[in-house]
């Protein structure tokens, strides 16, 4: 290869990530190809954004087909990807009304005005939102607020104020941060990039209904989980628990950068410039949204997902039944933690890329395993096959 990518990374780049020496160029499918023809499987889907693999043509096919016809407008005017998006994530949430926009962050940016305006409408001005420790919400100046992970903010202080950070799956930290001035309490149903936590049972529920009983807003953050991670079109579904604002990104345009924010009718409460984004909601952007999310709604993608999870989980199972080191199996869907009981992730991540299989340290001591949601079972056992060798080279060289 006569380019040097890394030393042009180098030179021209901001180091704001430490990459893995690969240099990709071609996906399809559940597979990703790097400048040298070697095979990868992509087992972190571009941080659980290609639900549909890479490249699928439903998604290709509606981004060339767009691009030729009509890609950016100004929100002065209607198109019409937009509200066939509209109505595709409407008919199919509990949700009523829907803003579109470009990122996650974007999103939840949305989501906490929102709350902020119905905040000064109907309660007193109330403003402060409840988040969660170990939460992500996404890397704005008031999302490292939101998010309760000191490592975010500490670097960027002073921060936004309006958030309470309180321990996660602790109903009565909720509720003793609620005041006169809360006005919401924003959650990831399962904590995504804070490590693959789960919800204690019932916790989600009892969420709601202290919302409920304190006029409070429920905004669900399912930037990471939403439309089929975990086995079903939102993660909300699983618990049982409507939430009155939802955010949506990552896999909502099958590779393409958009985000939602959607509301029920009684927190839709934006008047006309109240809020905007410029490449917010644009035709070539919700053409691509459009044709992800139909398929996997037509094709009850959710339905594999759930059921490659529980066979993916199981397998997993059995490994760590093998191995005295994995101390942890946990995930729904597709959406998967095994943790160690030592700081083996980078070293495991790195022996599983040698092999030909991408995966993601979440923590020091956890990987993250999140498919894109078509993954066949063969996928899955080759995955396994790879992990296994990378746990064991990783363990020998912890031994030693
Ligand atoms: C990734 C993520 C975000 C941030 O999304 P960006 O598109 O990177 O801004 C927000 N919330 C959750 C739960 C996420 O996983």
């Amino acid at each position: 290869m006569s380019t040097d990518w890394k030393s042009m990374e180098n030179k021209y780049y901001m180091f704001a990530a430490r990459r893995q020496p690969i240099v990709l160029v071609r996906g399809e499918g559940t597979k990703l190809w790097d400048e040298n023809g070697k095979e990868y499987l992509d087992f972190i889907a571009g941080w659980a954004v290609n639900n549909l693999g890479h490249c699928h043509p439903v998604i290709v096919e509606a981004v060339a087909q767009q691009a030729r016809r009509l890609m950016q407008t100004s929100n002065q005017f209607y198109t019409i990807p937009q509200l066939q998006l509209a109505q595709l994530l409407v008919e199919n949430s509990c949700l009523d009304k829907v803003f579109f926009c470009n990122s996650g962050a974007e999103a939840n940016e949305g989501a906490v005005k929102l709350a902020r305006k119905y905040g000064k409408m109907y309660r007193n001005n109330a403003y402060e939102i409840i988040t969660a420790l170990n939460s992500f919400h996404g890397r704005t100046l008031a999302m490292v607020s939101a998010t309760g992970q000191p490592h975010y903010q500490d670097t960027y202080l002073p921060i936004p104020e309006g958030f309470v950070n309180v321990a996660y799956n602790d109903i009565d930290a909720i509720r003793a941060a609620t005041t006169e001035k809360t006005v919401a309490v924003m959650l990831e149903v399962i904590q995504g990039e804070g490590g693959v936590n789960l919800p204690s049972p019932g916790y989600v529920k009892q969420v709601r209904r202290w919302c409920d009983e304190e006029g409070l807003l429920l905004i669900l953050d399912e930037v990471q989980t939403g439309l089929g991670r975990l086995g079903s079109l939102f993660g909300y579904q699983l618990f049982d628990a409507e939430p009155d604002i939802m955010t949506l990104a990552k896999a909502l345009g099958g590779g393409v950068p958009i985000g939602a924010l959607l509301a029920k009718e009684k927190a839709s409460v934006f008047a006309p410039g109240d809020h905007g984004s410029t490449f917010g909601g644009n035709a070539l952007t919700c053409a691509a949204a459009y044709a992800s999310t139909k398929f996997i709604i037509d094709h009850d993608i959710p339905a594999h997902a759930r059921q490659m999870g529980d066979y993916l989980k199981g397998k997993l199972k059995t490994m760590q039944s093998n191995h005295e080191f994995i101390r942890d199996v946990r995930g729904m869907g597709l959406l998967i933690a095994v943790e160690f009981n030592s700081d083996m992730a980078a070293s495991v991540v790195s022996f599983c890329n040698e092999g030909g299989l991408l995966l993601n340290p979440v923590r020091p001591n956890a990987i993250r395993i999140m498919p894109p949601l078509i993954v066949s079972p063969e996928d899955i056992d080759k995955a396994l096959d790879i992990l296994e060798m990378g746990l064991t080279k990783a363990a020998r060289g912890r031994a030693s």
